[in-house]
């Protein structure tokens, strides 16, 4: 039976020192042996995958800005009374029905 091969990748503590990964080895990946979560190529897509959550929220978030600036637009310049009348549906209509 093969020996149980330990992670190769060194933890980095609070403070200064390090650690070796305590799991065991289950790939190795250009000559060194790696546990499932510190695999080169898992970490590698995990990031890839939080990499397009953030672009989608920084897209949402940029969309939301657009809309919110184009709703100070469309009222700009109304008196405090004329703003008292403007409702959801008279926004959508000045921002050309989004
Ligand atoms: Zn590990």
């Amino acid at each position: 039976m093969a020996v149980d091969k330990q992670c190769e990748t060194r933890i980095w503590g609070e403070r200064v020192q390090s650690w070796q990964c305590h799991k065991r080895a289950i790939i190795e990946r250009d000559g060194k042996w790696y546990c499932k979560i510190h695999d080169p190529e898992y970490v590698k897509q995990k990031n890839m995958k939080k990499q397009t959550r953030w672009a989608k929220e920084a897209a949402k978030q940029s969309a939301i800005w657009a809309l919110k600036q184009a709703r100070n637009n469309a009222t700009e310049g109304l008196t405090l009374e004329e703003l008292k009348q403007v409702t959801p549906n008279l926004i959508r209509k000045a921002l050309g029905g989004i």
